[in-house]
């Protein structure tokens, strides 16, 4: 393995807002001999995790599993629903919006952004309002992104959906889900999602390699009709194969390993519970940037991401140089800027396996940091986000709620 140093002692902080720490549970799941992937034993473990991690989406329909990252399970979701030159509906809210945006017209689709300002979330409204005017239902799909991890701002998904019912227009809903699957609730089915997109990555604690999509019956069907080319990324093998467990190619079999045992930890710990987890940790974080006199990049209250919190650096301070002072000193990784916010903000990654004191030691890390570089804050951050969490533990039923 690589280091650029000579071995510093403890656990590397990695907090940034995916990959996020794989715990120690995980890694042991996975230290086994790969397995005959026609086998039984294989079979067995299929079965098992294709099951568990519907549970995850919240869904009884398929989820196709991709040994991909996630971008990878954005370009299934894409070219098997789609056909050249489709119209879709997509929404900036950041930098992992832009990305997919992109890749649609890399695609040969027809894509129109509407513009956002990186500090909101998807506004239902305006979606609604451009689906109203698609009189001959033009438009094939609408494409967000649940949790923009750029900006750490979480978009409400039911509300995408009750626009595009009022609009009374078929369009599909594709949802990214990447970076908040297994850490904010979200609901495929309840939601009435066509196709949910996710990674292992984030929230399921797992290494990067691979990824989802959760499909509808609607998302089925429209893939029987779909032009784009597709072989590798093509649903209707892999659900094929998975009735019996199995999958028409290798699978990442280790990696599945690592997915069971992850599953059977969010379960075991319980689904409410993982979410009301990361929202105590996203707010004694918010308490910290306030405590610090900071700027948060999310300018709604609602839409605050419960997985990650982006913090603008005071004007004329740079987020990386920041950033490179927390690394040597405290051996933590915190995210970095992303395209048009790239050297302004930085990211506090609060997901994945996370408990109060791990935060502290992030907090802790990041209050140093801003002084060792000299940013202009005051102090008290920490001990901000110390009582947040003192009361939430003083409170069973807030701890819960
Ligand atoms: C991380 C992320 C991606 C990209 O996923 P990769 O696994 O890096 O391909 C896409 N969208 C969101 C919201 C993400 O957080």
């Amino acid at each position: 393995m690589i280091r650029l140093n000579s071995h510093p002692s403890g656990r590397h902080f990695l907090q940034i807002p995916g990959p996020t720490n794989v715990p120690d549970r995980v890694l042991r799941a996975m230290d086994y001999p790969t397995i005959d992937h026609r086998g039984p034993e294989f079979q067995q473990l299929g079965k098992k995790v294709l099951a568990d991690i519907r549970k995850v989406f919240q869904t009884a329909q398929p989820v196709v599993i991709y040994p991909a990252s996630g971008t990878g399970a954005w370009e299934a979701a894409l070219v098997n629903t789609l056909s050249p030159g489709d119209n879709v509906l997509m929404f900036e809210t950041g930098h992992f919006a832009s990305l997919w945006k992109r890749m649609a017209d890399k695609l040969g689709l027809v894509s129109e952004f509407l513009g956002g300002d990186w500090r909101h979330g998807v506004d239902a409204a305006a979606i609604g309002a451009r689906l109203a005017e698609d009189r001959n239902h033009t438009i094939k799909a609408v494409c967000v992104v649940h949790n923009e991890t750029s900006t750490g701002v979480t978009s409400d998904i039911a509300a995408v959906r009750r626009a595009i019912d009022a609009a009374n227009h078929p369009a599909l809903l594709l949802v990214d889900t990447i970076s908040s699957l297994g850490s904010v609730d979200y609901r495929h089915d309840e939601w009435g999602v066509d196709v949910t997109v996710s990674g292992s990555q984030k929230g399921l604690m797992l290494p990067p390699g691979i990824s989802f999509n959760a499909v509808s019956a609607k998302a089925i069907a429209a893939s029987a009709k779909s032009k784009l080319p597709k072989a590798f990324w093509g649903w209707d093998e892999i659900i094929e194969a998975n009735k019996n467990g199995f999958w028409p190619y290798t699978p990442a079999t280790n990696l599945l390993y690592g997915l069971s045992e992850a599953c059977d930890m969010l379960f075991e710990e319980g689904l409410p519970n993982v979410f009301a987890r990361h929202k105590r940790h996203a707010e004694a974080t918010r308490a910290a940037v306030h405590g610090w006199g900071l700027e948060i990049l999310c300018q709604n209250p609602a839409e605050y991401s419960p997985a990650l919190t982006a913090v603008v650096m005071p004007e004329g301070h740079s987020a990386d140089a920041f950033r490179k002072i927390v690394l040597e000193n405290f051996n933590m990784s915190l995210g970095q800027g992303l395209s048009k916010v790239s050297g302004k903000i930085f990211r506090i990654g609060h997901l994945g396996d996370f408990n109060d004191l791990t935060l502290m030691g992030t907090l802790a890390g990041v209050e140093m940091g801003l002084a060792l570089a000299k940013v202009p804050h005051q102090t008290g951050g920490v001990l901000a986000a110390m009582e947040s969490l003192r009361a939430a533990a003083a409170q069973p039923a807030l701890r819960a709620a």
